[in-house]
């Protein structure tokens, strides 16, 4: 008998919306994401995430680095079986 193996891996981006929104001329994390998974045009109060990109993560970490204010979070979800 042995540990559960980790068989499926999702990524989750999230963003704090009210973090981001007290900075509402930045684009840190859209201008660093090299795969388009985040947006925000100039009339959005807060950066979202394109969730048909969310995939595509490499997970750089760029996005949550470059954020002045910590609001973006990128996790890795393992399944197990
Ligand atoms: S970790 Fe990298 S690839 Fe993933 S959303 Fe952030 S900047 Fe984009
Ligand atoms: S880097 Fe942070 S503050 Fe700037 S748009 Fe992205 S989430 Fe908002």
């Amino acid at each position: 008998m042995g540990y559960a193996q980790p068989v499926a891996l999702f990524i989750e981006v999230n963003i704090d919306e009210s973090a981001c929104a007290s900075q509402p001329t930045c684009r840190e994390c859209v201008q660093s994401c090299p795969v388009d998974i985040l947006a925000r045009e100039p009339s959005e109060r807060v950066a979202r995430v394109v969730e048909e990109n969310v995939d595509e993560c490499i997970l750089c970490d760029l996005c949550s680095v470059r954020c002045p204010v910590e609001a973006v979070t990128v996790q890795k979800l393992y399944m197990t079986s």
